[in-house]
């Protein structure tokens, strides 16, 4: 079978495995769909595990399965989670999911014609699709997990007013989350293409980012936001949110600049104003539950999201489509096309 080894953005390999074959508690999948994560091109974040078959957003489908496996049958459509925790920990135990220290599996990459599935994967990480999702939209699930724990944890809720720094693809699901949710939504990104992007995707008021975006903010909606999801690692993007946030208000780092930059908070000014900053980081299993179902529902619709569809072959172009971020929102790859 044909596997992308990732060594930098600019050096991918397509190079032939065997197939493998799974042992009694494994499965193999064939994999349709896998997206181009935004945090796939992050190569400080990346880099220490390479070379490396990356992807972990997918749509497969299930090929054969190892004797002692119960749950699943060839054919079942499914989305399996990259990494599962042990829902036993204290981190678990307290939904920090992601702060698990039990995760001692992680899925192959998805960039691959097929996926051998370990048991644990197979235990607690694996997803059937509803004949409502396609495999395309599949590849939407993590992703939109991810925003949904960042919301949740910052309490978004209707009639706030939200600010999202920065449109590409976890900026606009953050935006199609927080309409259907039914808040007031103002948009910001240096792009304009994007920013007409986020308009048809539910922003209310579309700001240039390369303008003093507090001073418009205030000018086009009274007052500043009650939620800032900051959705862009640059540092300019981190000092316009901490400008931007209102008395109450809470600042979400859903992106955060490289590992060797410095960030100023002000500090004694938030807590005046009795300001939160939030991090959040990846999602947990109730998070891929509800985005499965938003998804399945269609009150997030992801298919517009969609702008390209390669097969592995042409896998090094679509990293360079979502690097260079310009003409592309979602890219998904097609090992088996
Ligand atoms: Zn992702
Ligand atoms: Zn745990």
């Amino acid at each position: 079978m044909k596997v992308a080894y990732w060594y930098n953005n600019k050096d991918i390999r397509i190079q032939e495995i065997p197939t493998p074959k799974p042992k009694s508690r494994e499965m193999l999948v064939k994999v349709i769909s896998c997206g181009i994560c935004g945090s796939d091109i992050v190569e400080w974040y990346r880099l220490p595990r390479a070379p490396l078959v990356q992807g972990h957003e997918i749509g497969a489908q299930v090929v054969k399965v190892g004797k002692s496996v119960k749950k699943y049958k060839s054919g079942d459509r499914v989305f399996i989670a990259p990494k599962v925790p042990c829902m036993k920990c204290y981190y678990c135990q307290n939904g920090h999911y992601p702060q698990c220290p039990e995760v001692k599996v992680r899925l192959p990459g998805g960039f691959a014609e097929y996926i051998l599935v370990p048991e644990m994967l197979i235990e607690n990480g694996t997803y059937l699709l509803s004949d409502n999702i396609t495999y395309d939209q599949s590849t939407f699930i993590e992703p939109l997990a991810c925003v949904v724990r960042a919301q949740r944890l910052a309490g978004v809720k209707k009639g706030q007013t939200v600010l999202v720094i920065g449109c590409g693809m976890s900026g606009l699901l953050n935006i199609k989350l927080a309409w259907t949710r039914g808040c007031k939504i103002i948009a910001a990104d240096i792009n304009k293409t994007k920013l007409e992007i986020a308009k048809q995707m539910g922003a209310d008021i579309t700001l240039d980012a390369a303008d003093d975006i507090a001073k418009r903010l205030a000018e086009e909606n009274g007052r500043k936001a009650d939620i800032v999801l900051l959705c862009a690692s640059a540092d300019a993007a981190v000092e316009q949110a901490w400008k931007c946030v209102d008395k109450g208000g809470v600042v979400v780092l859903f992106a955060v600049p490289a590992p060797d930059k410095k960030v100023v908070v002000p500090v004694n000014d938030f807590w005046m104003k009795e300001i939160t900053i939030l991090t959040s980081y990846y999602c947990g299993p109730p998070d891929i539950i509800e985005a499965m179902k938003f998804i399945e529902w269609r009150s997030v619709t992801v298919d517009d999201l969609i702008t390209h569809r390669l097969p592995l072959i042409d896998i090094a172009k679509g990293f360079q489509l979502v690097a260079d971020g310009r003409e592309s929102i979602k890219v998904i790859i097609k090992p088996n096309d």
